[in-house]
């Protein structure tokens, strides 16, 4: 059974703050998913291996099929192969069934029925590498093992972006800190020893067969990277691991990041050197899949001009004029605003339409506002500033003549707008 250990809130150094405030994020927020109730190592196990290769939403379904069908390791080692697999069914990767229950089988036949506690003899199980075995132990069995899955890679490269940016391969390999060192300054903490093949590579493996290669050097540093945290983390094994996954699930998602939710943006470097903009390049997007994006355009109008802004922290339409606006993601976190947008007298809805533009599939708002309170300078929050939790970077504004507001603003989004009644009021 899981041994909960006692969680030691001694943080006081930067980092260590950092990974405070992520686990009181952690705490408020966590998805109530199934496998996070009532922990055990066999819950576990199953759905760290589910969702290696499956998104969780999908991956969900079949899992509590599964858990009905195959309550405990008892339940799945004597099971019919072939039910096994039918169980398994919309996931894929059938491989992963199959090492599963091999899996269950030599814990029945060699560990009185229980995951072994060492991470030597639970790497000698069959189809176990050292991402599952790191997930269970930590999670289960509150082991200091870290995790390394894409979207630790991507926090991580990002939190870190300096060192990320600078270290290639053998510095990766060969950087060395002292503690103090460590403790004194984020963004240079290494781990002391060579790396290990990165945990997120040999996930792969271990599922696979994959003959990926071990050499990317992004993937050594932030498993070094993440080795180091776990290291001296304040935090539980099983809240460390999972509130960084968490945040990289939910929140600091591939492409633009919602860093106006995030508890850590004031320790980013990615956010404090560029905001959402530069993080959604951290790291090189692999992925041709487009990102979907919520776009809030606020159209003011005064008299025959209606108000535009540009501002330099904008993702989209970066410097252009543009409509007073917000961008949140799929998820509903906010990537970037303007302050305006919260000023404005009793916004109305007036339509909405799908767009598309570089790597983003957007869904636009119109909003109509009444009356326009603020006037004078604008500011836009999702800007970045050394260490400021909100710091703010100028945007211009400019009231526009409704006449020439393709001459200011000529992005096609303004003529569909516009040919969804945008300017009827
Ligand atoms: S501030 Fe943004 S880029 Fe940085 S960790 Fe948070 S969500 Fe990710």
């Amino acid at each position: 059974m899981a041994k909960k250990k006692t969680v030691q809130r001694k943080g006081g150094r930067p980092w260590q703050q950092m990974l405070l405030q992520l686990g009181q994020w952690y705490a408020q927020n966590a998805r109530p998913l199934p496998f996070r109730t009532n922990v055990h190592w066999y819950r576990t196990l199953v759905s760290e291996v589910m969702l290696q290769q499956t998104r969780v939403q999908a991956m969900l379904p079949a899992y509590e099929k599964f858990l009905h069908r195959f309550p405990d390791v008892s339940a799945l080692a004597q099971a019919p192969e072939s039910e096994v697999m039918e169980r398994w069914a919309g996931l894929g990767y059938y491989n992963r069934a199959r090492n599963l229950q091999k899996t269950a089988q030599a814990i029945l036949t060699h560990h009185r029925g229980n995951f072994p506690e060492s991470m030597d003899e639970a790497l000698a199980l069959p189809g176990i590498g050292p991402y599952t075995a790191s997930a269970v132990l930590s999670i289960a069995y509150e082991r200091p093992h870290h995790v390394l899955d894409g979207n630790v890679h991507r926090v991580l490269g990002r939190l870190f972006l300096d060192d990320f940016r600078s270290q290639n391969g053998e510095q990766a390999q060969n950087a060395s800190v002292s503690t103090s060192e460590q403790q004194q300054k984020p963004s240079a903490l290494t781990r002391k020893q060579q790396p290990t093949a990165p945990a997120s590579t040999k996930k792969q493996q271990e599922n696979n067969g994959s003959s990926e290669s071990t050499a990317d050097p992004t993937r050594a540093f932030t498993d070094g990277m993440a080795a180091a945290l776990m290291e001296s983390s304040p935090l539980a094994p099983s809240e460390h691991n999972q509130a960084l996954m968490e945040l990289g699930a939910t929140i600091c998602v591939s492409g633009l990041p919602g860093c106006l939710d995030c508890p850590v943006r004031a320790h980013c470097q990615a956010f404090n050197s560029g905001g959402p903009e530069l993080a959604a390049r951290i790291p090189a997007r692999q992925s041709a899949r487009k990102q979907d994006l919520l776009l809030q355009t606020y159209w003011i109008r005064t008299g025959d001009t209606l108000l535009l802004l540009s501002s330099s922290d904008r993702p989209l339409f970066r410097k252009d004029w543009f409509f007073p606006c917000r961008i949140l993601s799929a998820e509903g976190h906010p990537i970037y605003e303007d302050s305006e947008t919260s000023l404005f007298d009793t916004p109305t809805l007036r339509g909405h339409f799908a767009h598309s533009i570089m790597n983003y599939r957007i869904k636009v708002e119109i909003y109509q506002c009444k009356s326009q309170i603020v006037r004078g300078g604008s500011r836009g929050k999702a800007a970045r500033g050394s260490g400021s939790d909100r710091a703010h970077s100028k945007a211009d504004r400019l009231e526009a003549p409704i006449a020439e507001l393709n001459r200011h603003c000529p992005s096609s989004i303004v003529k569909k707008a516009i040919s969804k009644g945008a300017l009827d009021f």
